[in-house]
């Protein structure tokens, strides 16, 4: 037993299934996890001595890469002032400022603490803006887990969604209706059944969590579209996308505006953040100044808000580096399709900007329906073939690959040699 296992062994008594999210058990991919010691540019180091190339970067967050010195240094001297107040603090408001500069449909933003929370109080405020209940999520997007997002389309019918949790009532999800991504057809239909009690359409502009699904750019457009002629308010969850696929994220690559944008991960550059924001006369209804309450006691924590503003500035200072990372996303897709060509292998490759991900189906690739036959199986084998091998990849094949600033050609280069020797063996 190495030394991942028996911490694993020990975590399993004390926290339940031994994580404290629940991917990182390792459930999909057959294998017990592996314990983390340290991490540093594009290396994660397990208990064990294991070196690791990283393209999980803590699910997004990490577009500098690990332990970045010139973000980190500073931390201490922040914290000898104190690690948290419960009273403003003007970092909070350069945050803020730079986000505002960042993303022209944010007039204001709020800050709190992840992902979630940002979802889950922007359909609160979304829906105390219009005064109206019912909201639309497509399938295979995720938003975090607050009860009315934690919904799936049922059996058949276009009219019952049914949760995708225990202990989420059906009345909770009642309001939450279910369309199919890229398809504006679901929504229509939906809008026209329901429609005058649809306060919000809520999407991933770029689907990151079904593995990556790219818009197509028609659907974002009708969708903008129809939301606007209904008096539906458009909330783009850029949680991932924000500040990755671009500086002012998928809306700015896409050319649309929404009217409240999630965001998190990157701006926290590691460490918990989320926030939301959207048009003054929107973001006017949040308590104090209106009737949408929302507060957090570690919300625009001064450390967090270091670590973030310090990553939103080196993007804003050097905005090669998305070229630079979608460059090198380019060159790791044409590799993989090359591979996947000369084996016949039934795999997709599905990019967007920096964003990557394998699948095991061979399928066009626009919404959940042309995922979820994925063959799971295989993917588990190919994770633990590439874990053996030094590059650990997401342990789940619905998730997406993540490159970072750290990233070089010759880890890529690397990768590639290795994986082209994993599926040569598989097919
Ligand atoms: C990660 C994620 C969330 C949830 O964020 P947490 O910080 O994990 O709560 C919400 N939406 C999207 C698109 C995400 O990828």
């Amino acid at each position: 037993m190495n030394n991942s296992n028996s911490i694993f062994n020990r975590a399993k008594k004390v926290i339940p299934g031994g994580v404290n999210s629940p991917v990182r058990a390792f459930g999909a991919v057959g294998i017990d996890p592996i314990f983390v010691k340290s991490a540093l540019g594009s290396k994660i180091y397990d208990v064990d001595g294991n070196e690791y190339i990283d393209y999980i970067c803590s699910w997004g967050p990490l577009i500098f890469g690990h332990s970045k010195k010139e973000f980190i240094s500073g931390v201490e001297e922040i914290m000898m002032r104190g690690t948290s107040y419960g009273l403003p603090t003007e970092i909070e408001v350069s945050m803020a400022e730079l986000i505002v500069d960042a993303y022209p449909s944010i007039d204001m933003v709020r800050m709190v603490s992840s992902g979630t929370e940002a979802t889950m109080s922007a359909i609160r405020l979304a829906r105390g803006y219009t005064k109206k209940n019912k909201i639309i999520k497509f399938e295979g997007c995720y938003h975090g887990h607050s009860d009315s997002l934690l919904v799936k389309s049922g059996s058949g019918t276009l009219t019952y969604f049914e949760p995708t949790s225990l202990g989420v009532p059906s009345k909770v999800v009642e309001d939450t209706l279910v369309a199919k991504y890229n398809d504006i057809e679901s929504v229509k239909k939906l809008i026209e059944m329901y429609g005058d009690d649809i306060a919000t359409v809520i999407v991933e502009p770029v689907a990151g969590n079904m593995g990556v699904v790219a818009p197509d750019i028609k659907f974002m457009k009708e969708l903008r579209r129809i939301t606007e002629d209904n008096n539906i308010l458009l909330i783009f969850d850029e949680v991932i996308t924000g500040f990755r696929v671009s500086y002012g994220g998928a809306q700015e690559v896409l050319g649309i505006k929404p009217d409240i944008t999630c965001l998190g991960k990157i701006i926290g550059g590691g460490l918990p953040v989320g926030a939301y924001g959207g048009r003054k006369e929107i973001m006017e209804l949040v308590s104090p100044l209106g009737g949408v309450y929302q507060a957090g006691t570690l919300s625009g924590n001064p450390l967090a808000m270091h670590m973030g503003y310090k990553t939103l500035k080196a993007l804003k200072n050097d905005k090669s580096l998305y070229t630079k990372i979608e460059n090198l996303a380019i060159y790791f897709e044409n590799e993989l399709n090359r591979i996947i060509q000369d084996l016949k292998a039934p795999l997709t490759v599905t990019r967007f900007k920096g964003m990557l991900c394998i699948f095991f189906i061979d399928n066009e690739i626009k919404s959940y329906d042309d995922v979820k036959g994925s063959d799971l199986k295989s993917y588990a084998e190919f994770f633990r073939k590439m874990l053996k091998e030094g590059v650990i990849l997401p342990p789940a094949q619905f998730e997406g690959l993540f490159l970072s600033d750290a990233h070089t050609k010759e880890d890529v280069e690397t990768t590639i040699v290795k994986m082209e020797k994993v599926l040569r063996k598989m097919y």
